[in-house]
């Protein structure tokens, strides 16, 4: 097989391209014509979804397929979000060293921009060189910011994948994630009953009270070593002459380990339904499961793929947990297996975000050599 190099200037431009298009959650349209031009030229297949109706949204995920040029092989996908974490429509970039940045007065938008050229450029290398692969899906949503809602509204009929490759996180290009948290978030009413404080007393059933009963015999802050709880707020109440009516506490939970989570829910939620009991009142608690965590070894393919690539090149990275959510967890949820792949961003969510071309090279070089380990999986 020859070796393919790549050229950095046109995977340079290819990722600034894509950082000046703004695209913020729910107005990815531009940036999703943009690589949908890109990837229609190489001749993949695309589809998009409804995801733009269900999150509100300018558009949907996009689905691109490459059939295989090889049979036996398992079928991959590889995915990024179209979505960064604010507006950037102002952007300077700044290419100086080997360094790609802003100007400092915006996001660059690498996150996750970086991830997606990274695939975008394999992907055109493949088919340009007639690389052998099986086949290969490209998941690209919109909305990962604000709470994976485009990976959650996904049409699962339109992918056809054993497994996949997340790239969202950050160098040592090739770091694989092995564990998430699974991440719970509770709103609960306390509702009681109004009185005049100082006439009729004996008449009201005080919120706070009954939030303070409840709170004070609860377990809270570090509940493990792979267990947290936490009360973030609570609001109500408007006078000293009125017993409090109402409160509304926001909490969360999190663990390494679902059942625990579970487990410390039911335990906050218990303690503030006895409250409520006890006083006469009534608690209403929403749970939201944020997202579902998970735990990856060397035995899992997708880790395997990105092992053997990592060792094929020569290259090294740390397999680690991390303590947030990306699409992955939504995929692995809904039965897509895969893993987080550590890509160029750094700095990511701040005005110092960039990149080292050096690494965006690198992600490149792992992808082809994931397709690569994947096409010998026969
Ligand atoms: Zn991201
Ligand atoms: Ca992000």
């Amino acid at each position: 097989m020859t070796e393919i190099s790549i050229q950095n200037d046109r995977l340079v431009d290819l990722f600034t391209t894509l950082c000046s298009i703004n695209s913020p959650p729910r107005q990815e349209r531009a940036v999703v014509e943009y690589v949908k031009g890109f990837l229609r030229g190489l001749g993949l297949e695309l589809r998009e979804d409804n995801a733009a109706e269900i999150v509100g949204g300018d558009a949907n995920n996009l689905i691109a397929t490459l059939p295989a040029n090889i049979t036996g092989a398992p079928k991959i996908f590889f995915s990024a979000h179209f979505d960064t974490v604010e507006p950037n429509p102002n952007l300077k970039i700044i290419v100086q060293d080997g360094v790609i940045k802003t100007d400092g007065t915006s996001i660059l938008g690498a996150d996750d921009k970086a991830g997606m050229s990274a695939i975008l450029e394999a992907v055109r290398i493949v088919v340009e060189n007639n690389l052998p692969h099986g086949q290969i899906q490209l998941l690209l949503t919109v909305c990962e910011e604000i709470g994976l809602q485009g990976a959650r509204a996904l049409d699962l009929s339109l992918v056809d994948s054993d497994f996949g490759f997340v790239y969202d996180t950050g160098p040592p290009v090739g770091t694989v994630i092995t564990q998430t948290p699974t991440h719970d978030t509770m709103r609960v009413r306390l509702i009681g009953k109004p009185a005049h404080a100082g006439v009729e007393p004996e008449k009201g059933i005080n919120a706070i009270q009954m939030a303070a009963h409840a709170i004070s015999q609860m377990k809270l802050g570090r509940i493990d070593a792979e267990t947290t709880a936490n009360i973030g707020s609570i609001h109500g109440g408007q006078a000293t002459n009125v017993v409090c009516p109402e409160v509304v506490i926001m909490a969360e939970a999190r663990s390494l380990n679902p059942d625990k989570v579970n487990a410390q829910v039911a335990h906050m939620t218990q303690l503030f339904e006895q409250a409520a009991q006890q006083f006469g009142g009534q608690a209403m608690i929403e749970i939201d499961r944020h997202y579902e965590g998970y735990t990856l070894t060397e035995n899992d393919l997708p880790v395997q793929a990105v092992r053997r690539a990592l060792h094929r090149l020569g290259m090294d990275a740390p397999m680690r947990p991390t303590g947030g959510g990306s699409d992955a967890n939504v995929f692995i949820a809904r039965g897509l297996p895969c893993c987080v792949v550590g890509t160029a961003h750094q700095k990511i969510h701040t005005h110092e975000e960039f990149v080292l071309i050096d690494d965006l090279a690198k992600s490149v070089d792992l992808t082809l050599a994931i397709i690569r380990e994947v096409a010998e999986m026969r």
